[in-house]
């Protein structure tokens, strides 16, 4: 048996308010006046001068807008990557993402990318990176993916949607700040929320669970509980949210997770649905698998008078569909943690095409 060795993130800041501390946390770790910080922020603060107004740029650094409208691609790494090599006069002494998963991705993906040669497509996989990236700090804005402590970096590219999985990727800094996820709209705050919830059911109800995995995992789960049917103030479920993604960030490290990831991959990868959302829309027709959290998820929904898309595979083509089960039934770690080593005579095509056509 051969025992996974994981790096973590190696420095990490908590605290309402703690974004101020950015340009001091980050300015030892310059390497010269010619080798700029680069920050990639979702543009959704592009006009948000409370935020922006709190990065101090010195020398060449400057800032990257990204939307968030679509996940990250590979081959938009690659433009990014080519983009910063021809404007800078020397490697980027760092690279930091403020914003979602998508934009934390993009950062860890970009600053590896930078180091490693060829195409981000490439090095889709487990451990083809050969260097470590330049130093990369996440700053999360949105609480629920786990991105900002996770081992991966996901995108898609022209086969498959697949994360840069690698000692290389994980932040070397990350900044904890509460405050900053204020401006969320509802029912996204609650699609990215509900992938930590997910996280955790995948991680605990999954034959590859363990203590290391367990204990994050439940702490996770109990932390989401709390904010969905709990009563606690606007504050409180920020902060809670915020250690809840972390932990279930760590859940999933050390196990895997299950059918709601396997089929929200295949929803993303034909359809375009977007992480969160696809989770939830997937995993509100999973009671065959995970019985009592869809009923508690069906609850959460109520209560924060979430809406769900309905119908969104009724009118696709059966090529769409096949694409679909593909991306799903290729996906077997994910299946063996959900249902075993013998997964394939449980998941069948036949009962993936019913269950999408459900949606
Ligand atoms: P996201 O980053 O796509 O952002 C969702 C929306 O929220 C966007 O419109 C964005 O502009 C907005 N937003 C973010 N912060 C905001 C703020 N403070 N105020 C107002 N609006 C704000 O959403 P996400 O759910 O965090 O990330 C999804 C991505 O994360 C997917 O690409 C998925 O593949 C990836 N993911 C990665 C990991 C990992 O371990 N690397 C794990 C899970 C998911
Ligand atoms: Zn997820």
């Amino acid at each position: 048996m051969n025992f996974k060795n994981f790096p973590m993130v190696s420095k990490v800041v908590f605290g309402r308010g703690s974004f101020n501390q950015i340009n001091e946390i980050i300015e030892p770790k310059r390497l010269n006046e010619r080798a700029p910080f680069i920050y990639l922020i979702d543009d959704v603060f592009e006009s948000n001068t409370s935020l922006i107004s709190r990065i101090s740029l010195l020398y060449d650094d400057y800032i990257i807008f990204i939307s968030s409208e679509e996940e990250p691609k590979t081959t938009q790494v690659d433009t990014l990557v080519e983009d910063i090599i021809l404007k800078t006069k020397a490697i980027p002494s760092g690279i930091i993402g403020i914003g979602g998963g998508t934009v934390m991705d993009l950062a860890k993906s970009v600053s590896v990318m930078l180091t490693n040669n060829g195409s981000s497509e490439e090095y889709q996989g487990w451990d083809l990176l050969k260097y470590p990236g330049v130093y990369h700090v996440g700053v999360p804005t949105i609480s629920g993916t786990g991105a900002e402590v996770s081992r991966t970096a996901v995108l898609s590219g022209s086969k498959l949607k697949l994360g840069l999985n690698s000692d290389f990727t994980p932040f070397d800094q990350v900044i904890l700040d509460p405050e900053l996820t204020s401006g969320v709209e509802k029912n996204q705050w609650f699609y990215t929320a509900m992938d930590c919830f997910i996280h955790c059911v995948e991680s605990l109800n999954g034959n590859f669970i363990n203590s290391f995995s367990k204990s994050y995992g439940e702490m996770a789960y109990e932390l989401c509980h709390e904010v969905f049917l709990g009563n606690d103030s606007f504050e409180e479920m920020q902060d809670k949210l915020m250690m809840a993604s972390w932990h279930g960030g760590m859940s999933i490290a050390y196990s895997q997770v299950g059918v709601a990831h396997a089929l929200s991959y295949g929803l993303s990868y034909v359809l375009g649905v977007r992480h969160g959302l696809g989770n939830c829309i997937v995993f509100n027709h999973l009671e065959e698998f995970y019985a009592k959290d869809v009923t508690l998820f069906k609850q959460m929904i109520d209560k924060h008078q979430i809406s769900l898309p309905k119908g969104i595979c009724k009118s696709i083509s059966q090529q769409q569909l096949n694409k679909m089960i593909d991306v799903a039934m290729n996906l077997s770690p994910l299946w063996e943690n959900a249902i075993g080593p013998d997964w394939k005579s449980v998941i069948t095509r036949s009962k993936l095409e019913k269950l999408y056509l459900k949606m």
